[in-house]
This record gives C-alpha cells, structure tokens and sequence, in this order.
C-alpha cells in the first residue's frame, strides 16, 4: 500500500506529434498533457479533431513560423476559458493577435491569453509543472523575456532516504506515526523539454531532462553562406548532439532543419555525429516538411 503513495503517475514517452521545419512551421502536440508547444501554420489541417484536446498552448516566441496556425486553431478550438495561450511576456505581438481575434471570430472569444515571464512556472495538472526559460533567439534587455524554451516537470513527494529499504509495514507505522512531512521529501524530474529557436546553451540547462526537442536548424556551421548574425539565432546539429553528449537526457528529438538540406543529408550527419561523439540514446528527427505521428515509437537513428 505505501509504495502505491510515492509511486510517479506520469512518465514517459510521451505521444508526441510535430511538424518542424525552419522558416515555415513549427509545432509540437503532447497528447497526455494536452499540450502544444507552439502553433505554425499547417497545425489545425494535420491534427483534425485531436486538436480538440488541446488545452495549453505554449508559445515560444512571437516568429510568424511558430504562432501561424493559432487564427484557425482558434477559430476551430476557443471555448469558455480555453484553451490557455501562454507567451512571452514583453512581446507586443499576442496582444495585438488576442485583440484581433476576439474581434474577428466573437462567437469563440473564451480563450484566455497569459503573458509569463522568465523562471515562470504554470501549473497544467495535478503536479505537473511547464517551466518557461529564457533564451537568446530574439536579443532582448535583461529583465525582459522576448523568447522562451519549456521544461515540463513532476513534482512528487518521496519517501524519506532513512526509510527506503524498510519493510513496508514499518514504514506504513513510521509515515503514521511522524505525518508525511517528516518521511518524504519533495523531488522535481524534468520529463520533457522544448528548446524553441535558440543558440546552443550549455548542458547544465538540459541536464536531467528525460526526452529533449531541440531545435538543430543547420547541420554545420561551416560550408554554406550564412552570415553570423543568422547562425547566432540558431543552432547547428554539431553543437546540439555536442551538447547532449555531455548530459543524461535519455532521449531526443531533433527539428527544425533547414529545407537547404534534404531527408538522406540529414540522417547521414546525424549518423556521423552519433557515431563521433558516442552518442547511444535514442535520436528522432522531424524532416522537413513532413508531420511525424507519435514520434517516440518511429524506429530512432542511432550511432
Ligand atoms: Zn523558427
């Protein structure tokens, strides 16, 4: 019976379906939460009446590729009070888009818009915490939060180190006796997470996080005729399996390739980089230009 109480109700993988492709659409459908991460064009036509399920819509930052397909979504979805359209804060744009919208389609004008800031989590369930995080795709002032990624979290409380290993009667006696806030310890496990568009950061920020989308717009950063400016926005598929070679994230899923690159190009260097870097978890790829169903359960490319 008490291992019953501290056991995680939530774990993955998750069923997971996305369109990724840089400069034209980007967005991802976790159907266990509910969740989107982001909206671009093309999301309401490939998710038919599973976008009905949809409740929380979090928006990484205001390019016309990741919130395109919010209009009809809206249109299709709004009800009282949902869904739940969360950005980033100091971006004008969704304002101006919520204004627009409850003017324009008035008949489903429930939706309800929440800035949300760097650091700022948004409880969607029972325990399960969305976690925005801050990065530097769109230049902004300190203190102001233009871009985001997302950590989605459990929060969970566990029994106490002293006690694990008891006999389980024992411990039934123990929790009894001292209550639950003397035997279990509250733990934070980081189940998913979403880099939006965004330079490459450093693997602590992913460290810990069991299945991680990253973006990986370009295969290297050499060789092509990119300026820096461009390539400093975005993250080469180099540096991301680079990155995740030096974390535990158990499992990835890489978007938002460029379309300069074709399906077998990518796969090759995805290949050639886990190989390199001896990398051994799971790898998933959305290709351009492709909607990718239930992507955890598609056969990953490995080194
Ligand atoms: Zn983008």
């Amino acid at each position: 019976m008490v291992s019953i109480l501290f056991q995680f109700t939530t774990m993955p993988p998750f069923n997971i379906t996305g369109y990724s492709t840089a400069l034209f659409s980007t967005w991802y459908f976790v159907d266990e939460l509910r969740l989107l991460f982001d909206a671009g064009d093309g999301l309401s036509a490939a998710l038919l009446q599973k976008g009905r399920r949809v409740k929380h819509i979090f928006i990484s930052h205001p390019d016309r590729d990741h919130l395109g397909g919010l209009f009809q979504f809206h249109q299709l979805n709004a009800r009282e009070d949902w869904p739940r359209i969360y950005y980033p804060k100091d971006s004008r744009s969704f304002p101006y888009m919520e204004a627009f919208l409850k003017t324009f389609d008035p008949h489903v004008s429930g939706a309800r818009w929440q800035p949300i800031e760097d650091g700022e989590t948004v409880w969607i369930g029972n325990n399960i915490g969305v976690e925005a995080i801050r990065n530097e795709h769109i230049p902004a002032a300190p203190g102001l939060s233009k871009s985001f990624g997302f950590k989605v979290f459990e929060k969970k409380q566990k029994l106490h180190p002293d006690l694990q290993g008891l006999p389980a009667e024992q411990i039934q006696k123990i929790v009894l006796e001292r209550g639950k806030d003397q035997t279990t310890v509250s733990q934070r496990v980081d189940l998913l997470a979403y880099s939006g568009d965004t330079p490459i950061g450093s693997p602590s920020l992913w460290q810990g996080v069991k299945t991680l989308i990253h973006e990986a717009t370009f295969l290297e950063s050499e060789g092509h005729t990119l300026n820096a400016e461009h390539l400093n926005k975005h993250s080469t598929l180099e540096q991301v399996l680079n990155m995740v070679a030096q974390t535990d994230v158990e499992e990835l899923i890489l978007g938002h390739f460029s379309t300069r690159y074709d399906a077998a190009q990518i796969d090759l260097r995805i290949q050639e980089c886990c190989q390199n870097m001896g990398i051994k978890i799971p790898v998933h790829r959305v290709l351009p230009g492709q909607v990718v169903e239930n992507i955890l359960q598609k056969t990953p490319l490995k080194g």
